[in-house]
């Protein structure tokens, strides 16, 4: 199984096509079975899962997922890997080589056309300079997902699943948490790749939920809440919000609502969990002039 996994294929499809790694994708091509494997099991896969593989390079772990699964849709930016992939992936049956730029792409409709519109697993080794805006417009969107597993920058794994009051919890921490339950699935040195990325990398797998873990009366609200409380870290709650446009209250009614959902005057942002958010953002709402 997946034969371009092992250094000395990656290396001959890269000579045959005289293959350039560009900087700008964020190129960085898995050469370790034993990770591929973990980002496998990690992932939930089975014969009767659809996949939607992101960036597939030269078709490593497309390869992997074309086994494990029912049907891959795998979506590459780069027109200099389309040929490649074409050939690399020739032997199987059940995949779709998309040339596209992930961000740009209707996910929903591809869902709609290719899994009759039902929940969908997505796969990817990111390129690490769009993980986050990749990652949250898949959250944020109405694609039914079950499992996003992806390897991504260790830093940016770490800030996923960070805990209130950490130096790692922030924005992200909450968004992912609220739609998704994370785990790390490995941990993964820079020398498992081809060309090899300057920082570590993890894979974290993101369980999604059905419904969200908190219920929220303007989930638009508790969302700017959560970044202007972190846009100016060092402050208290109270100072983080007030001035902030997307919340139209005074300094006073701010620390009145902070006192409602039971907060101490002086707390930071950084210490509530996504419930007191919630809760929080609750009590504002309600002061809010609709
Ligand atoms: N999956 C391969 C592997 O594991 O060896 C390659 C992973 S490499 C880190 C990231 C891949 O994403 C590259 O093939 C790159 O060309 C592709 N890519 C970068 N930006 C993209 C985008 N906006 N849409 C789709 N693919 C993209």
């Amino acid at each position: 199984m997946g034969d371009l996994i092992y250094p000395q294929n990656t290396i001959a499809v890269l000579q045959k096509y005289k293959f350039n790694f560009q900087k700008k994708y964020g190129q960085n091509f898995l050469i370790e079975a034993h990770v591929m494997n973990k980002i496998i099991a990690a992932s939930c896969v089975t014969k009767d899962s659809f996949v939607l593989e992101i960036g597939p390079g030269i078709g490593t772990m497309t390869q992997f997922l074309c086994e494990s699964a029912k049907h891959v849709a795998a979506v590459e930016i780069d027109k200099n890997l389309i040929p490649i992939l074409q050939d690399t992936l020739s032997s199987y049956g059940n995949v779709d080589i998309i040339h596209e730029d992930i961000l740009k792409m209707d996910i929903e409709q591809l869902v709609m056309e290719k899994n009759e519109g039902k929940p969908i697993h997505v796969a990817a080794n990111l390129p690490y300079y769009i993980t986050t805006p990749i990652i949250m417009q898949l959250l944020e969107s109405s694609v039914p997902i079950e499992s996003i597993t992806v390897m991504v920058q260790k830093e940016v794994a770490d800030r996923m699943k960070a805990e209130p009051g950490t130096k790692e919890y922030g924005a992200l921490s909450l968004a992912v948490q609220y739609y998704a339950n994370p785990r790390i699935a490995a941990n993964v040195p820079p020398n498992c790749f081809m060309p090899r990325p300057k920082v570590g990398s993890a894979v974290i797998c993101l369980d999604c939920y059905k419904n969200p873990p908190v219920q929220v009366k303007n989930e638009k609200l508790m969302f700017h809440i959560i970044r202007a409380s972190f846009n100016q870290r060092r402050k208290t709650l109270v100072n983080g919000l007030n001035n902030f446009s997307e919340i139209p209250l005074t300094k006073d009614q701010i620390q009145q609502g902070i006192e409602m959902a039971g907060l101490p005057a002086n707390v930071r942002g950084e210490t509530l969990s996504l419930l007191q958010f919630a809760k929080l953002s609750d009590c504002l709402y309600e002061m809010i002039p609709k």
